[in-house]
């Protein structure tokens, strides 16, 4: 379905990007891969993606979001080693919790300047080759924490939130070319990061860890299951497929039922 496409997927050396990235390569796009890791993960992913396009390793930018400069030249990089920039998948992201009053300001710059402005750079780089070519997909990787809060978050739920008015403003913007733009909403997803706060929680409370993912961490996730990486990327794909041209300026929940709840 996405053969001769070619795509970049932000934050694809692990977890939700690096399924992203994955399940385009095998649907016969050309991607390349950006983030952080140590350098046999890095290697790794990069084969593994190689592997589903049919080339040694995958195209790669170490680009650091939290830098205009660097956003930029990621975007030139892609469209010179790809030919062209068809998809844009804004998807690198951190989190830090703390409430309000205790919040280092250092790290709410931090996750404004990746989880949100690092999209408005890679997207305003994008945009002019996407619209002389006449065809284009953006998406963001917002979070159910696009639509609604939780404490202790306000970095992460405030950039997340606006991740989602910079989706809806690109996508009007641009609503009458075949370019759309489109946000990802997850609730919890299977990633390693994710899985790894189970035993702090399960000690926190003292319940198993069983208890501490449907109790706690999946509190205002009705179906008291995790989304699935593989999840994601499907309804990723399914933007940039056949028969998706009319769907922009959404904000697709894939959550359980937890922004319903
Ligand atoms: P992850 O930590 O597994 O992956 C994050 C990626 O971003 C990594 O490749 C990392 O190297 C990269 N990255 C971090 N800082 C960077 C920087 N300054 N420059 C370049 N790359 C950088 O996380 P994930 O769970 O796969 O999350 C991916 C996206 O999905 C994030 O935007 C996250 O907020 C969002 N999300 C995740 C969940 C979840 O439950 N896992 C839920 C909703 C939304």
């Amino acid at each position: 379905t996405l053969a001769g496409r070619t795509a970049l997927v932000t934050g694809s050396t692990s977890g939700i990007g690096l399924g992203i990235a994955q399940l385009f390569a095998e649907a016969g796009a050309k991607v390349m891969l950006n983030g952080f890791g140590k350098p046999e993960e890095i290697a790794r992913a990069r084969a593994e993606v190689g592997k589903a396009m049919g080339v040694a390793e995958a195209p790669y930018s170490a680009a650091d979001l939290s830098k205009p400069e660097a956003v930029r030249q990621m975007v030139q990089d892609a469209q010179a080693a790809l030919g062209s920039l068809d998809i844009l998948v804004n998807n690198a992201g951190i989190q830090f919790v703390a409430p309000v009053d205790e919040f280092p300001e250092e790290k709410f710059d931090a996750i404004i300047a990746i989880n949100f402005t690092s999209n408005f750079h890679a997207i305003k780089a994008a945009l002019p080759g996407m619209k002389a070519r006449g065809w284009g997909r953006i998406i963001t990787l917002a979070s159910a924490h696009g639509l609604v809060a939780s404490p202790n978050k306000s970095a992460y739920v405030s950039a997340k939130h606006a991740v989602v008015g910079l989706t809806k403003t690109v996508a009007i913007e641009v609503a009458q070319t075949q370019i759309t733009c489109n946000a990802i909403c997850p609730g919890f997803v299977r990633t390693p990061l994710a899985e790894a706060q189970l035993p702090a929680l399960a000690k926190q409370y003292g319940v198993s860890e069983e208890v501490a993912l449907k109790d706690h961490l999946l509190e205002h996730q009705p179906s008291k299951r995790w989304i699935e990486v593989e999840e994601v990327a499907h309804m990723a794909l399914y933007l940039c497929g056949p028969g998706s041209g009319g769907v922009t300026g959404a904000a697709l929940s894939i959550d359980g039922g937890w922004y319903a709840s």
